[in-house]
């Protein structure tokens, strides 16, 4: 599914980087700060002449060991590690946007970050929220205010495929800053370099940890961007080259002054998480392709949504930008099934939020992660009430097939009764 380089390079990372001892594993270094024979060395530590660790707000060598790992999986320059996925994109458009700038986004956002961006709005910031899927909605959005293009790889729930490329290209056409987010798809199923995005993110408490068992992000600079154009640089006092000043003003701003970092202890856990990557999305892709094509010919099952499956809106795109489809599988059934009933029957798939984790997790969309939203605007969104989303773990295939038969097939029973 990768080339050999990805696992490969993932594996051995942290040894080539000579930590003490030759441990095999960068360790949990706990150390909040970091003394110095000559106090001038300090100084140019804090001046940014010399590299170096301060202070474990803004760098810890775990932690930058975690940050070099993203960094050569996104084929990027620099990467910034926080303690969730959701500070990333927080201080990355706290650090970069003013008041007056446009943001253009995805109109089918990751709903934390859809709410997000109502809160720049109320720091002047206007967001204008379009389809992704054609790079021309993208095109016709852009007023001269416009800073950011953000979107995501596969949406989440309806698994829509942004025009990635096609976008990229309007981005360059128009000096705009591209910001994907690469969750959905990781940097072991899609580079965002290859569209020409800037920034990309990565909620490392997905996939990329795998576990369930930390939170963390980053924003990785893929080095395509020419960050002397950018209208909202300080690089005055930058002792930085052109082609960091824009992770240096996120670390400055972003990090140091807004503080959410992350914890040597999850980044070791994301770090070891990380290595088995390839392997895990192998397994849990697969197991995917398969619930989906399941699910797909189930009567009880009226939608299926998955980018792997040939009547897939996108299909032919994410075949032509993806080495697989990911892990996310949405169902809509039929009206006469309660979609409480099919998950409270299931016995492997635990009713559960979050995705990317080892085991298969499975939520009421409708009902819980939208539930904000009125029926028409969910129905807009392509969420009918009955929607199901499956985020497909490592669990052998047969039984997840097994597990969901069972449970629609009594869900049916109690329709009949
Ligand atoms: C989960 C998620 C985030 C936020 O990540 P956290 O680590 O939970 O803060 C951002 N973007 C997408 C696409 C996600 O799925």
């Amino acid at each position: 599914m990768t080339d050999k380089k990805f696992s490969t390079k993932n594996l051995h990372l942290d040894r080539l980087s000579k930590p003490e001892h030759g441990a095999l594993h960068k360790p949990i270094h706990t150390s909040v700060a970091f003394g110095y024979e000559n106090a001038r060395d300090l100084a140019a530590v804090f001046q940014g002449t010399k590299n170096g660790y301060a202070y474990s707000r803004q760098l810890n060598p775990t932690i930058s060991a975690l940050q070099n790992k993203i960094t050569k999986m996104e084929e990027g320059i620099a990467t910034l590690a926080f303690s969730t996925g959701m500070a990333a994109i927080a201080a990355t458009m706290l650090s970069l946007l003013r008041a007056g700038d446009n943001i253009i986004a995805s109109s089918f956002l990751f709903a934390n970050t859809r709410s997000f961006l109502s809160t720049l709005e109320g720091l002047g910031i206007t967001v204008t929220l379009v389809d992704p899927t054609e790079s021309k909605n993208i095109e016709a959005a852009i007023t001269p205010d416009t800073t950011i293009i953000f979107v995501e790889t596969i949406a989440n729930p309806v698994t829509q495929v942004a025009d990635l490329a096609g976008i990229g290209a309007v981005c360059l056409k128009h000096n705009i800053l591209y910001c994907v987010d690469n969750t959905l798809t990781t940097p072991c199923l899609f580079l965002p370099k290859t569209v020409n995005a800037s920034l990309v993110i990565n909620s490392l408490t997905k996939s990329i940890g795998g576990h369930g068992n930390a939170l963390g992000g980053t924003v990785t600079d893929t080095g395509l961007y020419d960050w002397s154009l950018f209208k909202n640089i300080k690089s005055s006092g930058n002792h930085s080259e052109m082609s960091q000043w824009g992770i240096t003003q996120i670390r400055k701003k972003g990090l140091r002054d807004m503080g959410a970092t992350l914890s040597p202890e999850s980044g070791h856990r994301l770090s070891i998480g990380s290595e088995t990557l390839s392997l895990r999305l192998e397994r849990a892709c697969n197991n995917a392709m398969s619930f989906a094509l399941f699910c797909n010919k189930h009567p009880l099952v009226t939608q299926t949504f998955y980018p792997g499956l040939k009547n897939h809106p996108q299909h032919i795109r994410a075949t032509e930008l993806f080495n697989s489809f990911g892990t996310l599988v949405s169902i809509n059934l039929n009206d006469k099934i309660d979609c409480f009933e099919v998950l409270n029957n299931m016995k492997t798939v635990i009713a559960s939020t979050n995705l990317g984790d080892n085991r298969t997790l499975g939520i009421p969309v409708a009902h819980t992660i939208f539930y904000e939203l009125d029926s028409k605007q969910r129905e807009s969104m392509g969420i009918k009430d009955s929607m199901l989303r499956f985020a497909i773990g490592i669990e052998d295939e047969q039984d997840l097939l097994d597990d969901l038969n069972q449970a629609l097939e009594q869900a049916r029973g109690m329709a009949n009764d």
